[in-house]
């Protein structure tokens, strides 16, 4: 069967029998084995993604900068990148308001339902309450005082300080070009191995996909089933109008934005570009990390989508920090979503205020597990709904952070085609390289 030798299907065949087993784990009494044996194995994939990103997003850069003959082209397509960034997360929570405002899933939820998830999940939000005014103290000027590493190993030891990481990298591919080349050559050969060697491990932790997803999705059952089975399928369908909307606001997203940015700046298909993309995406569904698959995600976007590496070099380690275009449209309906619940009717000037504080919060999460949820209290904040209401949508977090993490992964690939194409960066599609038992 030709079909299953190809690296998608056998991820996806990985996700299913995973899921399967986490049933089958948390029916039968098995979730410590699940939990101690099948876990590390899920952990050791995203660890293995996770301790080649830094490097990657390094030598690639580097490489990339190093090639450009013109420095202005480089502060054009920054500016290309950001503001592309910054209309899609707009557009995404104006989608997730529309959806929110349209379904009223709040409106849906029963009164006792209410009372009993609050009561389950309050202690939970005291600690994300915490995480986000760490973060709210700062003001606009400290990020950008924080792109600048004081140390360049302290940087480079934290794959959470991607910008900083991108900041180090530019800098030295500059100096590179702005010295002689017979001086420069033999770092510029360094990087070019490096990235070439990196670019292989990726592809060699890709045949562990299946099994690390396995290992993912099962984890993922258990930790929300726990050994009752019948009580998350309540909570599930307790939420299930909630979790439906985010579902609905994130396709409508991906059919609209990205379909009218395919339009707009090239010749793409939306079909063509998900078949050309498909292993990054599943694996940002089952890690939840944008960080975590930022290999993935590049070496499918060079590979397969074509976009020249001087362009997905820059737009994507960029935009696994900052663009999330899924975890913004979801505060902006969970945010909605918990004032309807709490019995409160937000006015224009509120959800205006939503579409710039979910901006700012879904830039500031981290391309890691449940950091839109951490964030979320801010969005709250801003519109004075009380943050225990987040206790309301912590029982499906887990779910709807996989779905978003898929989005925000899907949205940096498609800006970086968008910026490719207008800089005439963008190459041929291809769909060959996902045949796994590739002969060496
Ligand atoms: N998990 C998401 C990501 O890595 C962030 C979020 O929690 O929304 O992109």
């Amino acid at each position: 069967m030709k079909w299953c030798k190809k690296l998608h299907w056998q991820i996806i065949i990985g996700m299913v029998l995973g899921l399967i087993w986490g049933l089958f784990s948390s029916v039968v009494g098995l979730n410590e084995f699940t939990s101690g044996y099948i876990r590390p194995f899920g952990d050791v994939f995203i660890t293995m993604l996770q301790l080649i990103a830094v490097p990657l997003v390094i030598a690639s850069l580097v490489v990339g900068v190093a090639s450009l003959n013109d420095m202005t082209k480089l502060s054009r397509m920054g500016g290309k990148t950001i503001a592309i960034y910054l209309v899609t997360t707009s557009l995404a929570i104006i989608i997730g308001l529309t959806v929110v405002n349209v379904m009223q899933p709040g409106k849906a939820l029963p009164e006792d339902t209410r009372a009993s998830l609050m009561a389950s999940y309050s202690q939970t939000v005291e600690g994300r309450e915490e995480a986000a005014e760490a973060v709210q103290d700062r003001n606009i000027m400290d990020f950008f005082v924080d792109i600048v590493p004081s140390n360049f190993f302290d940087a480079a030891s934290d794959n959470s300080n991607m910008l900083q990481i991108v900041f180090v990298a530019l800098i030295l591919g500059i100096g590179l070009v702005k010295i002689p080349l017979q001086k420069g050559q033999v770092l510029i050969n360094v990087f070019e191995a490096l990235n070439e060697v990196i670019i292989k491990i990726v592809d060699l932790i890709m045949k562990t996909a299946p099994y690390g997803v396995f290992a993912l999705m099962a984890v993922v059952i258990v930790d929300l089933a726990g050994d009752d089975l019948g009580q998350a399928l309540n909570l599930l369908s307790a939420l299930g109008w909630y979790t439906i909307a985010v579902v609905i606001g994130l396709l409508l997203h991906v059919l609209i934005v990205y379909s009218s940015l395919f339009k707009i700046f090239s010749s793409m298909k939306l079909k063509d570009f998900f078949k050309a993309i498909q292993p990054a995406i599943l694996v940002g569904f089952s890690t939840s990390s944008s960080v975590a698959t930022l290999p993935v995600t590049m070496e499918r976007v060079e590979k397969n989508l074509g976009v020249d590496e001087e362009v997905s070099s820059f737009v994507l380690p960029v935009g696994a920090t900052i663009n999330m275009d899924g975890t913004s449209l979801y505060q902006a309906i969970a945010a909605v979503f918990i004032a309807q619940a709490l019995g409160m009717d937000l006015t224009i000037a509120q959800q205006l205020t939503i579409v710039l504080t979910a901006t700012f919060a879904s830039i500031g999460a981290a391309g890691v597990p449940g950091a839109g949820i951490i964030m979320l209290v801010i969005v709250l904040q801003a519109i004075e709904v009380p943050i225990e209401g987040i206790a309301l949508i912590l029982g499906v977090d887990r779910i709807l952070d996989m779905v978003r993490t898929a989005v925000n992964i899907t949205g940096d690939a498609a800006v970086s085609v968008a910026v490719a194409a207008t800089e005439g960066k963008l190459g041929e599609l291809h769909f060959d390289e996902d045949i796994i038992q590739e002969k060496e």
